[in-house]
């Protein structure tokens, strides 16, 4: 799990999240209250744990014939990449 840069105290896991939901948002240290950036390359992580295995299921690996049922299954593989994302993003002292 990312740490500060600052001091090493480590960031929750719902701090990230909550990053995530607000667009990114930098995260600010609960100890030292250096800010922290999200890293381009972090977003293409976060893209390719929920987004692009959700397009991949839906288009090309689907044994489902029945649309919602896809769909569902789609949903379910971003929320559960979006749970995992936090763990292997990174963030830069601003
Ligand atoms: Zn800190």
């Amino acid at each position: 799990m990312q740490t500060c840069e600052n001091c090493n105290t480590p960031f929750s896991w719902g701090k990230i999240y909550g990053s995530f939901l607000w667009n990114y948002q930098p995260i600010t240290c609960k100890e030292c209250q250096t800010i922290h950036k999200i890293t381009i390359s972090s977003r293409f992580v976060f893209v390719s744990f929920t987004i692009l295995p959700m397009l991949i299921f839906g288009h090309f690996l689907s044994p489902f014939h029945n649309i919602l049922l896809t769909l569902g299954v789609a949903i379910l593989i971003c929320i559960v990449g979006s749970l995992l994302a936090p763990y292997f993003v990174t963030y830069k002292r601003k």
